[in-house]
């Protein structure tokens, strides 16, 4: 048997320690990325919701965006919650000047998108092949999916308001991305997924 997969969480910036503990929550094992060796070293990465402005220009500072980029493009499991969605978006609407994403899921990602209207809000969510009872999620200055190409699963649209029916989750294949906050609500069931992922992604290699 080998050893339980060790995911990295991206921790230049946002709620680090939030996903390390919902991660080991899902039975994961953790470990803080700041460094491309540390990158390296891992199975899987989160990158946390934050800010993508400030997290693209700490990745751009710390030498991190092209390792990243190749980490994914060699089939590295990604999740990446809400500025994390922005990072692994190959497309952004409404970023600031020159900002740049790390990509990988083939998507259009409008950024602070329910914001215009709402900073935050909670609304229900039924998450395709995560959660069979509907996900309560949190948004905090959220983006939405603006749109997918055809290799994109969607896993979950915003189910109340103006704004029903905008996607909120997605995968595509070994990466996937969430527009809410499930490290903030102590419901983990997204990490679960994510974990099971993982592990099934690092048997698939031994
Ligand atoms: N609005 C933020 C951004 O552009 C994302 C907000 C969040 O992660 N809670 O990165």
């Amino acid at each position: 048997m080998t050893a339980a997969p060790e995911i990295g969480v991206l921790a230049l910036q946002g709620d680090v320690r939030e996903h390390a503990r919902a991660l080991e929550a899902a039975g994961a094992r953790t470990r803080s990325v700041r460094r491309p060796e540390e990158l390296e070293r891992v199975d899987a990465l989160v990158l946390p919701g934050g800010e993508s402005t400030t997290m693209w220009k700490l990745a751009r500072a710390f030498d991190l965006l092209d390792p990243l980029r190749k980490r994914i493009e060699a089939g590295m499991p990604a999740y990446g919650s809400c500025a994390g969605m922005i990072m692994l978006a190959d497309r952004i609407r409404d970023g600031i000047e020159g900002q740049e994403t790390v990509g990988g899921i083939d998507m259009t990602v409008r950024r602070n998108a329910f914001g215009r209207q709402v900073d935050s809000f909670e609304s229900d969510v039924r998450l395709s092949g995560i959660a069979d009872e509907p996900y309560h999620a949190v948004f905090i200055r959220a983006p939405w999916v603006e749109s997918v190409g055809a290799g994109v699963e969607v896993l979950g649209r915003a189910e109340t308001g103006s704004n029903a029916g905008r996607i909120v989750a997605v995968r595509q294949g070994r990466l996937m991305a969430t527009a809410f906050h499930p490290e903030l609500t102590g419901d983990f069931r997204v990490h679960h997924y994510f974990a099971d992922m993982v592990r099934r992604a690092t048997e698939q290699e031994d």
